[in-house]
């Protein structure tokens, strides 16, 4: 089946001006050619109307699965979690996100659901459970931890494989090839403290650096990276020394961490809106000392974007970080409008489409979705795009606005069409 967009201008995700006026013909679900195309040859053909297509959003850190207070998960039965989660699924991809990367939480089976088209909802990159040390940012036993660590007994919501715990280098060796034995196509850690959890301060460095190492060591055996959760500038230096490739939150960087970053080409995906919304107490933290962390790293992060943009670090990625309620992930687009803000307007249309694309190959054959490219609107890629009304480059306000994502496309299929 062909179907043929006409009357379109391009943002093709990565140049900074629009290809004007052309035609793109999708055969099932790739994009075969772009520009100028005899309208005999489409099954269906789609008038752009002038508007702009562009690749479908992509979200390198969500939790889709997470999808209550971590208390409240504890409380929840494997079908909530899932119908949840589903329901958190189709409307990420109602909002534009057309691909995500899941960075701690058992989605395996809503990523199959989703492919096979049991449920509706972006493609899926899992992680599978995040993995730390004891005591580490994933340990979530502190509810009852006396009896938990005496009868070696997990949490609830590590029982659903949305967390794990393993310490010394066989049990992360372990642990890790049993992400990947699951399906992971990254693998994710906890490499520091965090902001959001109420044991562990935020200056803790988390596994030591021969953990840390085993990680690296047997997913780059697979094929695949180390994404990091991580905030200090010490954290990172001691992941950059193991071969992390992917800094989470990097939020309290200096000089000589930035530098490195750049170096050796490591990714940084910040949340600069959600950190926001935490620090304005919109979303709800166990404590006082929570949101006091929170506050810091809000911070920080705005002095590190300084360093991002001292030391020209091009390899960053968008990333939300939402997790919790429905209403927490409604939140999603309002990312956009902060990385505007901080950074300018293509950086942000960048880094939720080919930026995105880019750091995912790093997962070379673990990838799920080899067939075309993502993230980009070339000859080749997944036809997973969007037509808005609008022109992106004038602000990314028309990207965010759901109103004006007239066609939502996701591996060809149409999810939605307003035109
Ligand atoms: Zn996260």
């Amino acid at each position: 089946m062909n179907k043929l967009i006409i009357n379109a201008n391009v943002f093709n995700g990565t140049d900074n001006a629009l290809i004007e006026n052309v035609s793109i013909l999708i055969e099932d679900n790739l994009i075969v050619k772009i520009g100028e195309i005899d309208q005999s040859v489409a099954d269906q053909v789609i008038d752009a109307k002038g508007g702009t297509v562009m690749p479908g959003l992509i979200d390198a850190h969500v939790h889709i699965t997470l999808s209550a207070p971590f208390n409240v998960i504890d409380t929840m039965t494997r079908e909530e979690v899932a119908i949840r989660s589903a329901r958190i699924s189709e409307e990420m991809l109602m909002r534009g996100f057309t691909t995500v990367r899941d960075v701690a939480g058992n989605t395996l089976g809503l990523k199959k659901s989703i492919d096979n088209g049991y449920a509706k909802g972006p493609r899926i990159l899992p992680s599978m459970a995040a993995v730390s040390q004891t005591s580490g940012h994933s340990d979530y036993r502190q509810n009852q931890a006396q009896e938990r660590i005496g009868q070696h007994e997990d949490s609830p919501m590590m029982k659903l494989g949305a967390m794990k715990v393993a310490d010394g280098r066989a049990e992360v060796l372990k642990a890790v090839r049993e992400q990947l034995f699951m399906g992971a196509s990254q693998i994710k850690i906890m490499a520091g403290g965090g902001a959001s959890s109420t044991f562990d301060p935020l200056d803790t460095l988390q596994f030591t650096l021969d953990e840390m190492k085993a990680a690296v060591e047997v997913a780059t055996d697979y094929g695949t990276y180390v994404a990091a959760h991580i905030h200090t500038a010490d954290a990172m230096r001691r992941a950059a020394e193991a071969g992390v490739m992917s800094f989470e939150h990097a939020t309290i960087m200096d000089d000589d961490i930035a530098k490195t970053i750049k170096d050796k080409g490591i990714w940084v995906i910040p949340s600069y809106f959600t950190s926001s919304l935490i620090a304005e107490r919109k979303i709800p933290l166990p404590n006082e000392e929570t949101y006091r962390k929170t506050e810091r790293v809000g911070k920080a992060m705005l002095k590190s974007a300084e360093l991002i943009k001292k030391y020209q670090i091009d390899n960053i990625a968008f990333g939300t970080d939402c997790v919790g309620e429905t209403n927490v992930h409604a939140t999603q687009l309002n990312e956009l409008a902060a990385i505007e803000q901080t950074f300018d307007t293509i950086t942000a249309l960048r880094m939720v489409t080919s930026n995105c694309g880019r750091l995912f190959e790093m997962s070379t054959y673990q990838h799920p979705y080899l067939e075309g490219r993502l993230g980009q609107v070339v000859e080749g890629a997944y036809a997973d795009l969007l037509i808005i009304d609008g022109n992106p480059f004038e602000g990314v306000a028309s990207v965010a606005d759901t109103s004006k994502q007239k066609v939502i496309m996701k591996d060809g299929v149409i999810y939605k069409n307003t035109l």
